[in-house]
């Protein structure tokens, strides 16, 4: 028995079920909480977790994609479905981790647990690296490390696998002993404790010993005491221990780390011999990861030479989709680092979740799925390929390409990478977005090299899963039934178009609005097929606005009165919006038009009023939230007015970003969501679960050293009186990049170092004073992150956080990534 092999019977019998309806009796192999990222509907179990949104909400979506299995709290909806199986349970989620941990005990594999602030998806990922030569390694897909997360990992187990490398995370109290008991590790890493995640702890040390609950019963426990004050080491966990530290005794005594030429070479005491090993790696959280591999090695009862050899082979660990622009009108999505089924899956998803162009094609390396045939493996495979929609497969290796036959899609095949290479110019690519997804051993970002256009050293990236999360954090926050409408004005506010709108119409927001008709049409194009409103729409747009469903804003009698007249007398009902001014004094129609406006209303069949809105001027500010409350009530009156004249309801909406959190009250029937999206919200302060989106990166071109009498760029206006370093790099402001931050006003960070620019900012590159900071051409320099905030860059020139972000010039490429 390799598979997951529960009946649903079966299932039900091991867990606390209060009652249940099973229609048929099958084969459970998967474990699913989201209703989208279906494999395999007939053997999977869809557990309705209520967290940010209850997951009873979805099982209709999880019906559709073919799953009659499932397992709720609710048990209203399993009378909606009277074909499909439903286990009730007082508690999903416990039910999930109830069954992973029954699953887990049937197995007595070796299973490491990895838990600390930071380094766990790293090190997890090394140490598969590292010992896959001598296991069969089932791990943590990603960074499951969650409640939920580690259920699903650990679900994997199958008889054919020999070691378990699973990663744990707690955000409160009192979470660890629940994964402890699905992991059940027999031995524990803890990485290290930082102050990161401190909430909900009230000390550090509350917080290591809530962490160490994990290893509660492992044989073997691996940490370093640099991490552990505060706590006697008889009390901690472990039959054996395994120590090493950078500043005290220890089992691996660290007694220098030098780097040379891109890598670290590390010195150590070690049974009272001198060891040593290179971390093929320049920064400093690479060699603590590094380290700790070695630690975990040398318990492990590998030799130090071994060891050694080994960790010198080590490769990074991306565990990011990026989704890029190719050749040929092209998107490229770059998967090359891991290549299993359930990433597979992910990757898959994402590039169904791409519009933009009609035709995908995938290609794909053999894959080394542990413990299935490759009759199997490919079988599955060809199933996947048709359920999520792929075009075209390049299949490269012999194992995929012997069972050629298996797809019935258009395909082709190549016995290894440089084979496709060498056939590359030959074949034909254009107008596609092309998943690039291989494993490691395949070399294919050689392939996606080829693919890809070359990306100018300064680079916008984009994470769209924060984006992602940001909009589920304002989800949560908004009332049951209250719809959303993202803003992706102004390039979503400078982050991308289609990109950002292909993931908020997969997230299932209800409205997007943009700016112009231009901006709607490039998404209509794009494949983007929700409703849009279009709030400045110029009468020279109107036929644009009809020919690609798009929906204006009107806002006052002319725009009014011009679009009806622009459309056709056998137009009926086409959808528009009516701005009402309620104090903001920009865009909208007032009290006193009230009597031009209604009889229209009441009269003109061509259109319908979808919603009436305003717009709000500070609802961020606490000072100004009597007049906040005073345009809420007027927005309110002239709805009451409008209403009896439509005869039909409409939405009604006002709130943007910062009013979601500060007047829920706001909310009415839709919420606008901005700035919120990308990470920034001035109405919320302090932490608000909010996370950056955009990340500005640029490189250093040159390295120089100025003298006292010398001067730095135009107008000479740069000078270091004791003499020093700069660096120049590649942003000017004609990227966006002000003048204003010139002369020592703005700051990146360059190798995590804070560095003041010199002199002026030139059109397309300024000049950083560098001064006793460790850097060389080509090193990558931050112009804004999670550390050196949009937000600081805003107050260093006296702007706001909008005007930043928009400001990036197009010239700047976006790179996105998902996970
Ligand atoms: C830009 C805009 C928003 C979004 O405002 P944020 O503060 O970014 O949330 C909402 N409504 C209208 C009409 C806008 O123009």
């Amino acid at each position: 028995m390799t598979e997951r092999n529960y009946t649903i019977q079966q299932i039900a019998e091991q867990l606390n079920i209060e009652s249940f309806q099973v229609n048929y009796d099958t084969f459970i192999s998967t474990l699913l909480i989201d209703s989208r990222s279906v494999v395999s509907p007939e053997s999977s179990l869809f557990f309705a977790i209520n967290a940010q949104r209850n997951g009873h909400e979805f099982i209709a979506d999880a019906y559709a994609n073919g799953i009659r299995s499932f397992v709720i709290s609710d048990n209203a909806y399993a009378a909606l479905y009277s074909d499909a199986n439903f286990l009730l349970v007082p508690n999903v989620q416990a039910a999930l981790q109830q069954l992973a941990a029954i699953h887990r005990s049937k197995f007595n594999l070796d299973v490491i647990a990895i838990t600390g602030s930071n380094g766990k998806t790293v090190v997890k990922e090394w140490l598969y690296q590292l010992l896959a030569a001598d296991y069969n390694i089932v791990r943590s897909p990603k960074s499951f490390n969650s409640q939920l997360g580690v259920p699903l990992s650990v679900w994997q187990i199958s008889t054919e696998h020999t070691l378990g490398i699973f990663e744990a995370g707690i955000s409160k109290k009192e979470e660890m002993a629940g994964l402890a008991a699905i992991i059940q590790p027999g031995t524990g890493i803890l990485t290290n404790i930082r102050e990161a995640h401190a909430e909900g702890f009230s000390s550090p040390k509350e917080k290591l010993l809530e962490k160490l609950k994990l290893f509660k019963d492992v044989k073997l426990f691996i940490y370093s005491p640099d991490y552990t004050a505060g706590i006697a080491t008889r009390e901690l966990p472990g039959e054996r221990r395994f120590s090493w530290s950078t500043t005290m005794k220890a089992d691996l005594e660290i007694l220098f780390v030098e780097p040379i030429k891109g890598r670290n070479y590390i010195r150590a005491r070690y049974k009272n011999e001198e060891i040593e090993c290179l971390i093929p790696f320049s920064d400093g959280a690479s060699v603590e990861n590094g380290i700790i591999c070695w630690a975990t090695l040398l318990a492990m009862g590998y030799t130090p030479e071994e060891a050694d050899l080994r960790l010198e082979k080590l490769t990074a660990v991306n565990m990011r989709l990026t989704l890029k622009n190719g050749i040929n009108q092209c998107s490229v999505i770059d998967d090359s680092y891991s290549a299993d089924i359930s990433s597979l899956a992910i990757a898959l998803d994402f590039l169904r979740l791409q519009n933009q162009h009609v035709m995908k094609t995938l290609i794909l390396s053999d894959l080394y799925e542990t413990g299935k045939s490759d009759k199997d493996l490919y079988t599955e495979i060809a199933a996947l390929l048709k359920q999520k929609q792929v075009s075209r497969l390049i299949g490269i290796g012999e194992h995929i390409s012997a069972y050629a036959g298996l797809f019935e899609l258009e395909s082709s095949f190549y016995p290894n990478t440089q084979a496709f290479i060498q056939d590359f110019p030959a074949i034909h690519f254009n107008n596609e977005t092309i998943l690039v997804k291989g494993a490691r051993l395949f070399e294919f970002e050689r392939i996606s090299k080829l693919l890809t256009q070359k990306i100018h050293d300064t680079v916008m990236e984009i994470d769209l899963n924060a984006l992602a999360n940001n909009l589920r954090f304002y989800k949560s926050k908004v009332k049951p039934g209250v719809k959303v409408m993202a803003m992706v004005k102004a390039f979503s506010y400078g982050s991308g178009s289609f990109e950002i709108a292909n993931l908020l119409q997969y997230q299932k927001v209800d409205y997007l609005a943009v700016a112009y008709a231009d901006e709607g049409i490039a998404l209509r194009k794009a494949g983007i097929t929700m409703p849009v409103m279009v709030m400045s729409p110029e009468p020279s747009a109107f036929e644009a606005i009809v020919k690609y469903k798009l929906e204006p804003e009107l806002y006052n009698m002319d725009i009014l009165t011009a679009f009806i007249d622009f459309l056709p007398d056998t137009q009926f009902s086409y959808p528009v919006h009516l701005k009402i001014d309620t104090g903001m004094h920009r865009l909208g129609f007032e009290e006193l038009d009230l009597p031009d406006l209604l009889p229209i209303l009441r009269l003109e069949e061509k259109i319908r009023v979808i919603s009436v809105f305003s717009h709000l001027a500070a609802s961020e500010d606490e000072k100004h939230d009597d007049f906040t409350a005073y345009q809420i009530e007027r927005l309110l009156a002239m709805t009451e007015k409008i209403r009896p004249e439509l005869g039909y309801d409409f939405i009604r909406h006002i709130s943007n970003t910062s009013a979601i959190t500060r007047h829920p009250e706001a909310q009415l029937d839709m919420v606008r969501i901005g700035i919120g999206l990308y990470g920034f919200d001035s109405g919320l302060n302090g932490k608000s679960g909010l996370q950056t989106v955009a990340v500005l990166k640029t490189t250093i071109t040159q390295i120089k050293h100025v003298g006292p009498l010398e001067t730095v760029g135009y107008g000479r206006r740069g000078i270091l009186p004791e003499g020093g370093t700069t660096a120049t790099v590649k942003i000017g402001y004609a990227d966006g990049y002000r003048r204003s931050f010139g002369n020592g006003v703005g700051k990146m960070l360059v190798n995590g170092k804070p560095a003041p620019t010199i002199g002026a900012i030139a059109m397309d590159m300024c000049m950083l004073d560098i001064t006793g900071i460790d850097a060389k051409t080509g090193d990558e320099v931050i112009v804004f992150n999670n550390e050196l905030t949009i937000a600081d860059l805003a107050e260093q020139i006296g702007t706001i956080p909008y005007e930043i972000l928009t400001n990036i010039s197009q010239r700047v490429k976006r790179v996105y990534f998902y996970e």
